[in-house]
């Protein structure tokens, strides 16, 4: 995977070493010399990944951090600060300022490419998240998924830390508020997070006797905990740990001693990105979900119909089970709309779905058409099943009137019924002629029946 990298730094050698180890690994790299000269980078083209200097001369750092995690454009750019100091302080202000990671300088090769890798890799999905999420954004009218209203606090913590006194130790630097849970043994931990007990998880590298890495490449295997943030607690300089659960899939890791705002600030980032996953995610969802169904009706629209009864006539075609389409039109439509308006019509619309859905089997597929017209899809059916389910479904409407507003409004339909003929020269389009045919029998033969098509 490749990515393009911008580097940062006030100091030219710095830029060059940087970018000859970058450029040695298939990366990509832009520079920039300032603060300010990022920001327009940020702003004109494409980039996966920030290497930020901290120390430089009018805009620092923090600054840029600042600047690119408040812009709504720049917001989701990982950043990672680069600094010669190495003290807690400077890297809770670095992540509060909204960096995704830190190094620090001399940065070595194997903490600076696990972090890139890991990085560029969160990225690509999140982007092509957000560009469906925009897609769905233009489509519907729904709420913009935006970074700064997803909580951050209030994340439930689940720690694998088997030794006692370890566990002891990482209670007392959790911020108040925090709500830890510890799990002293893998199953126990294990089944907890796919159970969903935990927003984020934490698994102790340092755990003697058993593999820990191996429970980080489980929970990145498993369905349902595919998407929970791991936080890797390491040995004090354990680089080659702190790398192998990033590159297993841990999110992110802390190292020993553990400093508590430092802890606090990275257990924030990762709930508040999963948070904002999971939003956009359903955002995804419900566009989806949109793009397929009728919105008046919920039953699926046309679109989805004609897909799948092209499908499911394909499978017939090899397999020789039956599929039978079923068109069905509201009898004289128009006058209930003029007799009581157009949201009447709208309710009677509604109940008519209704009224099908509990009426066709669950294998069996329901559409509106469009307006008054719908169709139903039979799976494994012939002639002999779809008859007795229209006729059933006519009696679904004309049986007993619809309530509209308290006011009883007689309703009836008619169908046309037809099935695919495997084996002959048949077409999904053949098959609706021959249906949409017989419907217009029914309306000619009084309406409120139901007539099956000659075959094909
Ligand atoms: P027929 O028995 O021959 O089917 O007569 P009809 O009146 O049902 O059929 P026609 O196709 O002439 O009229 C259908 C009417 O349905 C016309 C249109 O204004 C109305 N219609 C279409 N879509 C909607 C809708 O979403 N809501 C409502 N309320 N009416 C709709
Ligand atoms: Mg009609
Ligand atoms: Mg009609």
């Amino acid at each position: 995977m490749t990515a393009r990298i911008l580097i940062v730094d006030d100091i030219e050698i710095n830029l060059r070493v940087l970018e000859a180890r970058l450029s040695a690994e298939y990366y990509e790299v832009i520079a920039a010399r300032s603060g300010p000269e990022a920001l327009a980078i940020c702003r004109s083209e494409p980039i996966d990944l920030v290497l930020l200097d901290v120390m430089m001369p009018d805009m620092d750092g923090f600054a840029v951090c600042r600047a690119i995690k408040s812009d709504p454009a720049l917001m989701h750019l990982p950043v990672v600060l680069i600094t010669a100091l190495d003290q807690p302080a400077d890297r809770v202000a670095g992540l509060e300022a909204g960096a995704d990671d830190f190094l620090t300088k001399p940065v070595r090769d194997l903490p600076l490419f696990a972090r890139v890798r890991s990085l560029a890799r969160l990225k690509l999905v999140t982007d092509e998240l957000r560009r469906r999420a925009e897609t769905a954004m233009q489509i519907v009218t729904s709420d913009r998924s935006d970074w700064n209203s997803v909580p951050e606090d209030g994340a439930k913590v689940l720690a694998f830390v088997p030794e006692p006194d370890e566990a002891r130790r990482l209670g007392r630097q959790m911020r108040g508020g925090t709500d830890l849970a510890i799990a002293a043994e893998a199953s126990d931990f294990l089944a907890r997070c796919v159970a969903g007990e935990a927003d984020v998880a934490i698994v102790d590298l340092t755990a003697e006797g058993l593999d820990p890495l191996r429970l980080v490449s489980q929970l990145r295997s498993l369905e349902a905990t595919r998407r929970l943030p791991v936080l890797a607690l390491t040995a004090l300089g354990d680089e080659v740990g702190a790398a192998k659960a990033l590159e297993l899939g841990a999110n992110d890791y802390v190292q020993r001693p553990i400093d508590r705002g430092e802890l606090s600030a990275r257990i924030r980032i990762q709930f508040r990105r999963r948070r904002y996953d999971e939003r956009l995610r359903s955002s995804v969802q419900q566009t989806m979900e949109l793009a397929v169904s009728d919105p008046l009706t919920g039953l699926h629209n046309r679109r989805f119909f004609e897909i799948h009864l092209a499908r499911a006539v394909e499978r017939a075609g090899l397999d020789g089970s039956g599929v039978a389409l079923l068109i069905a039109d509201i009898d004289h439509f128009k006058r209930i709309n003029d007799g009581f308006g157009h949201e009447a019509g709208d309710h009677v619309l509604k109940q008519f779905a209704e009224r099908l859905l509990v009426t066709i089997r669950a294998s069996d597929l329901a559409c509106r058409f469009g307006g008054e017209e719908f169709a139903v899809l039979l799976h494994e059916a012939d002639l002999a099943t779809a008859m007795p389910l229209a006729e059933r479904i006519r009696n679904a409407v004309a049986g007993s009137p619809f309530d509209i507003s308290g006011e009883p409004i007689a309703v009836t339909v008619s169908q046309g019924v037809a099935v695919f003929q495997p084996g002959v020269s048949d077409s999904p389009a053949a098959l609706f002629r021959r249906a949409d045919a017989a419907l217009y029998a029914a309306k000619r033969g009084g309406r409120n029946r139901v007539e099956s098509a000659a075959a094909a």
